[in-house]
């Protein structure tokens, strides 16, 4: 007798060999497992559907009239937020880790994908399907590589599992979306985070040699709210570096193409959405997507201190004033940067204008770079959303 597989497979590609998106591929994993028989209509890169896929989550897509909803997505709640007790060697204060955990150990879900790093490298992602709170804890803080963290589908569905939480970023989340009728769950969870300017491991080690002056020490950084770049090193100490100080002209190709052209930073498909730009600095940003996502935040908000998101100043000219710089790759002297630093972090966008300052900063540039490189997709790839917010700035040709 043979049975019947629930839906179709392929067989999974071999590692290192091309991926269907080329040099747009962002290694989400995939294509790693047999579900790349898929890939022509969940792959991120070869088919935007972030509409439908929106319906599908949230049962309706964002309302581009009204402002939030353009930027930051379908949602019914937003917040600032922090642990009161942080989990030390976390990103940030740890809400990620805390909520997989809470919904581990009340047995919402029997595993959690999310991603370690290899014992050699820290740096280097190696996902796995979580079944304790010790193997959660060993995947906090973002491995700020591309990570094929949908690698590890086949083995749900081998391993028998209903219910499961998926952590990741936007381009493996659409992919996840897209599938996720195939993978034989009761329920599945979405926990996202916000992403952007990702590299691959040789990209990273590049970022560091040219951004901080102790890059082999470096263990954790993040594109702060204060306009800085924060280095954590081995010792405990900080290294900051102004934005406006980065070595744009050696960092242009540092990003990976594939994060050079998403328009998803603010992973619209999750049902809850942890990371820090709409909030006040030292402070998390929580975006609640629909129902599902409300279920999950309420394991831990006896742990957390919230307060409503506040939005202050004007990004526009200087969301203007950056296109140009980035498209011919200026750097100011270090001087001239900290003093910008200063400034703009005064009299600068705070909160959800903040988030609004990044996402123009990089909508644009990501818009010129599809237009430039892959000309042919710049109409179906780049969403509807998208172009309204690039349509508020001149761009060069
Ligand atoms: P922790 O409790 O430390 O948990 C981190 C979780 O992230 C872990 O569960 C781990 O599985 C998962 N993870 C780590 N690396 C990856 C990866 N490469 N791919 C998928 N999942 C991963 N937030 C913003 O507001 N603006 C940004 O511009 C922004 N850029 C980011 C860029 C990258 C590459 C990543 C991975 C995240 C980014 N974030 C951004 C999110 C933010 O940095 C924090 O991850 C988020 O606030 C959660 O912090 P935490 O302390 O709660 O997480
Ligand atoms: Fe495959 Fe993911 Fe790469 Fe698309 S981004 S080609 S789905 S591995």
């Amino acid at each position: 007798m043979t049975s019947v597989s629930p839906h179709k497979k392929a067989k999974a590609l071999k590692p290192g060999s091309p991926r269907p998106a080329k040099e747009l591929c962002s290694e989400c994993g995939l294509c790693d497992t047999y579900y790349v028989h898929y890939v022509k209509d969940a792959c991120a890169f070869l088919n935007q559907q972030i509409d439908n896929l929106e319906e599908q989550a949230h049962t309706r897509s964002r309302n581009l009239d009204n402002n939030n909803e353009l930027y930051f997505g379908v949602h019914q709640d937003m917040m600032a937020a922090r642990k009161v007790e942080p989990i030390p060697g976390a990103q940030w204060t740890g809400i990620v880790s805390s909520i997989a955990i809470e919904m581990l150990n009340r047995g919402m879900v029997e595993g959690v994908v999310c991603v370690q790093n290899t014992k050699e490298d820290r740096f280097q992602p190696m996902p796995i399907i979580a079944r304790t709170t010790e193997e959660i804890l060993a995947a906090k803080v973002n491995k700020p590589t591309l990570s094929p963290n949908l690698s590890v589908l086949e083995q749900v569905e081998k391993s028998g599992m209903k219910r499961l939480l998926v952590i990741g970023v936007g381009c493996q989340i659409q992919a996840l979306r897209a599938v996720e009728k195939q993978l034989g769950l009761e329920k599945l969870y979405v926990l996202g985070t916000p992403c952007v300017d990702n590299v691959n491991r040789a990209g990273l080690q590049k970022f560091l040699e040219t951004t901080s002056s102790s890059p082999d020490t470096v263990v954790h950084y993040e594109f702060m709210q204060d306009f800085r770049v924060h280095f954590k090193h081995e010792d405990g100490s900080t290294e900051t570096v102004p934005f406006f100080g980065l070595k744009t002209n050696q960092l242009k190709d540092v990003f990976a193409s594939s994060c050079m052209s998403c328009f998803d930073y603010v992973n619209s498909l999750a049902d809850l959405v942890v990371g820090y730009m709409g909030a006040p600095f030292g402070w998390q940003w929580i975006v609640v997507r629909n129902e599902t996502g409300n279920s999950m935040l309420e394991l831990v908000k006896d742990q957390l201190e919230t307060q409503p998101v506040m939005s202050k100043g004007d990004r526009t000219s200087a969301v203007q004033q950056s296109i140009p710089a980035y498209d011919k790759g200026v750097t100011l002297p270090m001087w001239a940067a900290k003093l910008m630093g200063v400034v703009i972090e005064k009299i600068g966008p705070k909160g959800l204008e903040y988030a609004r300052f990044s996402i123009d900063s990089h909508f644009t540039r990501n818009y010129l770079y599809v237009k430039r490189n892959h000309p042919e997709k710049l109409v179906a790839h780049v969403p509807e959303f998208a172009k309204r917010i690039v349509g508020q700035y001149k761009l060069p040709e």
